[in-house]
């Protein structure tokens, strides 16, 4: 299968002052990121708040342009802003987040907005049908697209913001956080739909959320971030149930899947990760309960670890050792 959307060594950095004649520091959110999305995949990226999630999603979608690296879609680099190609390109890749109120306009009801991006992007089809199939789609009846969106629950409104993401019938979906801004009880409703949706059409899904559980739910593959950079990534199946990278062994014991207690369990300690003060070596050391001196001082690269499995971490046995 080809790749829909590969970030090569992506980094993305700014500059934050604090206060008015504070220091200048330069925050490096996302830190030479590489990784792939394939057409009906669900790549779940997981991590802590400020692990560079967002950014990285941002990037992903050609709103935000890397300092270094390089983004390609569906083989070609990420056209500019602005131009006929980023366009297309838009229309083909489209984008859930956590605050569905905010991306719909209170003025309008729904279908309206739901319909919105045949005519942006001149799709020539019968808008009223169209909507009314979307709105189905979702689980949503006729009576609910006639509603403005302050009328809809929050799980309504982001099944709206799902439907309409899903009109230019686009091969990638980037969703940040799309069910964190709702109920537990609603939480796993609007997850399974996505699921539901992506098995249907087949497009590939770059799915954010700092939350494991929901991650463990709809990702074939996962990428575990630390402070900007990927500490492991495999299928959603081996990582998420036997975790290599410290720090996802810990996120998983803190998250574990249902079923029999392990009893190895790994609790996080020490300060939660600041990017504005990275760590020298693996970012990860100071909260490491298996640290050794090499890691304070030298960054462990992400290596395979496994067939189709990487981890950074100078603890781990690169595959080719293992292979040998
Ligand atoms: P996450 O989504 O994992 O919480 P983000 O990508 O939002 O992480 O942020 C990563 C780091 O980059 C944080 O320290 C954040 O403060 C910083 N950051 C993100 N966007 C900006 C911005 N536009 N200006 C300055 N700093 C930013
Ligand atoms: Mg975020």
């Amino acid at each position: 299968m080809t790749d829909l959307l590969t970030l090569d060594d992506v980094a993305r950095a700014y500059v934050t002052r604090k206060g008015l004649l504070g220091r200048r520091s330069t925050v490096r959110a996302v830190d030479g990121v590489s990784l792939q999305v394939k057409a009906g995949e669900t790549l779940g990226i997981v991590g802590e708040s400020g692990s560079g999630k967002s950014t990285m999603g941002r990037i992903a979608l050609g709103l935000e342009r890397p300092n270094e690296g390089a983004v390609r879609f569906d083989g070609a680099p990420m056209p500019l802003a602005g131009t006929p190609e980023w366009r297309d390109a838009r229309r083909r890749m489209q984008m859930v987040f956590q605050d569905p109120l905010a991306a719909l306009d209170r003025r309008l009801p729904v279908l309206t907005q739901i319909i919105e991006p045949l005519a942006i992007h001149k799709i020539d089809t019968d808008p009223a049908r169209a909507g009314l199939e979307a709105l189905t789609a979702v689980g949503l009846s006729r009576d609910h697209g006639a509603r403005f969106p302050h009328e809809l629950s929050g799980g309504q409104r982001q099944r709206v913001v799902i439907a309409r993401a899903l009109m230019t019938a686009p091969d990638l979906l980037v969703c940040d956080e799309p069910v964190s801004a709702l109920d537990v009880s609603i939480q796993a409703q609007v997850v399974n739909l996505l699921i539901d949706l992506q098995q249907r059409s087949g497009l590939g899904m770059m799915f954010i959320s700092h939350d494991l559980r929901v991650v463990r739910q709809i990702s074939t593959r996962v990428a575990v971030m630390y402070l900007g950079r990927i500490v492991e990534e495999g299928p959603a199946a081996d990582v998420l149930r036997t975790p290599a990278h410290p720090y996802a062994r810990a996120l998983v014991s803190a998250a574990p899947a249902p079923g029999p207690r392990r009893t190895d369990r790994v609790i996080l300690t020490g300060e939660p990760p600041n990017p504005a003060a990275r760590p020298t070596g693996c970012a990860f050391h100071p909260r490491c309960p298996v640290a050794v001196a090499r890691c304070r001082s030298e960054a462990p690269p992400l290596v395979p670890i496994a067939s189709g499995r990487s981890a950074a971490c100078h603890l781990i046995t690169p595959f080719a050792k293992v292979a040998a």
